[in-house]
């Protein structure tokens, strides 16, 4: 599955292994404070406006993020086991606890007679995860016959099928595959390919010069030694191969697009068809790459990157077998240094992906890892039983009608926007009523039969449940698109944009306080989760967003005189965000994380007007305070206080160079500075440093 055009809303951490790169939906937030503690499910006071929150010594006008979320900090210090720390992590903890007390009750030998097939399974494989004596016994014994098959590879001849079969059990070595719909025809699924291969976060890790991106290299090939030391190797060997593994990934590398160039859509789409495709790469037969695969042989497919591919085929022809072996025993080893394997592993792998990169102190522990993998592996027998239990339907309901409203709101300010050519707003319209809503769960649940998990097998259930998954996404090639599939499981803290598919996707996990909850007021629903939907709503028109029609088509529906003031318009936000230096030395990238800035402005835009609408029908009275702030006043500070987040600095650099999400201290404080209602509702004099006298504005 290629979810690259899906922009989630929350930035997604790499905490334990890294997930399969081009995965951006893959959830992968979570930790908490109060570890080990047996799960207490009912929910903590989690406010969405909280003024105990607030720090009144913070003039409001000179730094809004500091008086909303002072008070947070001062109760959250962060917790050694994360790098890390905010609102979102908070809310997913709980529900960690709550899949937890799923899970433990699943994983119980004689579990309750009405147990249903897909609780037996995602308690055996919770049981397997947690069961580190036997994986500790067992060693790598189970991955023997992997590394038997890798050392069998006697000539790149055998490369393609060899690949195919690590590509099915989840071990991303040189590219990718898998199945996505057409950019010219989002009613066809077809097959695409895409660069990979990668053991750094992303491709520029491996040709920065600075002091910091060079020692952080030195580090990667130390953690590539110690992972083949710890797999047997002699030192000297495990030094050398090390250092084969750096060179192939940095010629891998080099030939990628950077991850702003991949934000484009129309830099990834070169159609082709696979007989086409095969002829182009001469040293690498994709026809016995798809037999064994079992992916389509003939048929259109997307040879996303060929600068990509055309370097993977000459490496093929002129690289050494012995250090091809070498790359993909690394990868091999890569992909199961977590829970399924002997704990010198899991740990290794934590120290460099979790500490050296991203600054944690301590290893999560390990019931989080594994609710997290199961959550992974089978996120919809999961998700059913968390949803049926903490998703009401009337919560449902609560969303839809806010999303309703917000989708109005955009209608109305559609018209009002005066650099748009009537001809561009009608097709813009039609996009926007063409928005599929989709809320808390899916209507049909996966069906996770052909997978068989084996208790007391963790390494052979992770193989599986990529086996099954691997198989699932190829199946979907020729089929119609099912627009009912969901990128993220129900109990994410999370919510996302497709723009392929024109849905906006809020899992349940998410639509609960300290976000949304209907012990509170409208003012703060609308300032929290009503300014999320306006941000996922966004996406359909944000630089990326905006290049796909309301069929998901990658068209353009733009008159040329529109796009030229959309990117001026734009260009005033880049420039705002690469001024800002997040971290010494380190500064925004505007370009990568425009489309994120323009969703978090148009949002909160759109939220504003919903609200404004809302108060009005409602008669709120403009002027009662609540804890001494008044409604608009009450909107504002729900916003910042959901992006209350402590983050180490290591964080901080990883997040500025590769996330196209901006530090939440900016989610808050940058987009605020360009609205001057907010200003208006603090009285903030014009000179104030929370007032932008230039704002920029697109939606
Ligand atoms: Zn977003």
């Amino acid at each position: 599955m290629f979810s690259f055009a899906v922009s989630p809303h929350r930035s997604l951490i790499v905490v334990a292994a890294v997930i399969a790169a081009v995965l951006l939906a893959a959830p992968a937030l979570c930790q908490n404070t109060t570890a080990g503690a047996s799960a207490p499910a009912a929910a903590p006071q989690l406010r969405v406006f909280d003024s105990s929150l607030i720090d009144k010594t913070v003039d409001p006008c000179e730094n809004f993020y500091r008086f909303s979320c002072n008070g947070w900090f001062q109760r959250n210090p962060l917790p050694p086991d994360q790098a890390v720390y905010g609102r979102f992590t908070e809310l997913a903890e709980l529900n960690r606890l709550r899949l937890k007390q799923i899970l433990e009750s699943a994983a119980r030998t004689a579990g309750p007679p009405t147990q249903s097939v897909n609780e037996q399974k995602i308690g055996d494989e919770y049981a397997s995860c947690m069961d580190t004596a036997t994986v500790n016994k067992l060693g790598l014994a189970p991955l023997q016959p992997e590394l038997d098959r890798i050392a069998a590879l006697k000539t790149s001849v055998d490369l393609p099928a060899l690949l195919a079969h690590l590509h099915s059990i989840g071990v991303h070595a040189f590219f990718d595959m898998g199945s996505n719909q057409d950019f010219a025809d989002s009613t066809s699924v077809i097959s695409f390919y895409g660069a990979g291969g990668l053991g750094l976060p992303e491709r520029d890790y491996y040709t920065r010069t600075d002091a910091k991106s060079v020692e952080q290299r030195q580090q990667y090939v130390a953690h590539v030694k110690t992972i083949f030391i710890l797999a047997g190797e002699p030192q000297a060997q495990a030094t050398q191969d090390a250092e084969t593994v750096l060179a192939i990934e940095t010629r891998l590398a080099k030939a990628s697009l950077t991850i702003t160039e991949q934000r484009d859509p129309q830099n990834l789409n070169h159609p082709t068809d696979v007989l086409r495709f095969s002829k182009e790469l001469t040293h690498f037969s994709l026809a016995d790459y798809v037999a064994a695969a079992h992916a389509p042989a003939v048929g259109k497919a997307n040879d996303m990157e060929p600068k990509f591919f055309a370097e993977f085929n000459a490496l093929v022809a002129d690289t050494p077998i012995a250090q091809i072996r070498t790359y993909l025993r690394w990868h091999l080893l890569h992909a199961f240094a977590g829970t399924s394997l002997p704990e010198s592993f899991d740990q290794e792998n934590w120290n460099f992906y979790s500490h050296v990169l991203n600054g944690a102190e301590k290893q999560q522990e390990r019931w989080k890892r594994c609710t997290r993998r199961v959550d992974q592996e089978l996120g919809e027998a999961l998700g059913q039983v968390y949803a049926a239990r903490y998703f009401p339907p009337e919560e449902k309901q609560r969303t839809l009608d806010m999303t309703l409203a917000i989708e109005q709101a955009m209608d109305k300010d559609l018209d009002s926007l005066d650099w748009m050519s009537a001809a561009t707003k009608i097709k813009a319209k039609e996009k926007l009523h063409a928005v599929m809503n989709k809320i808390g769960y899916p209507d049909k649940w996966r069906d996770y039969s052909s997978l068989s998990i084996v208790r007391g097998d963790a390494l052979g259930n992770q193989m599986r449940a990529h086996q099954f998954e691997f198989a699932r996404d190829l199946a979907k090639i020729g089929k119609p698109v099912d627009k009912g599939e969901w990128l993220m499981t129900p109990p994410t803290v999370n919510a996302y944009y497709d723009p392929q598919m024109n849905n906006v996707n809020f899992p349940a996990g998410y639509l609960q306080a300290p976000f949304f909850s209907g012990l509170e007021d409208d003012a703060a629903n609308y300032g929290d989760m009503g300014s999320t939907i306006g941000h996922e709503l966004t996406h359909g028109f944000d630089d990326e967003g905006r290049q796909f029609d309301k069929e998901g088509n990658l068209s353009n529906w733009w008159t040329k005189e529109d796009e030229q003031k959309f990117n001026e318009r734009a260009e005033c936000m880049v420039k705002q965000y690469d001024a800002i230096e997040a971290v010494p030395g380190v500064h925004l990238n505007g370009k990568l994380t425009l489309g994120e800035n323009l969703a978090d402005l148009g949002g909160l835009w759109l939220a504003w007007l919903a609200w404004q609408e809302k108060a009005q029908a409602a008669h709120v009275d403009m002027n009662a305070t609540m804890d001494g702030y008044t409604p608009d006043q009450r909107f504002w500070i729900a916003y910042a206080q959901q992006w209350c987040t402590q983050t180490r600095p290591e964080q901080l650099r990883t997040q500025a160079q590769t996330n196209p999400h901006a530090p939440d201290e900016y989610r808050t404080n940058t987009v605020l500075q360009d609205l001057p209602e907010f200003a208006k509702s603090f009285s903030c004099k014009k000179t104030a440093a929370m007032v932008n006298p230039k704002p920029c504005r697109v939606w």
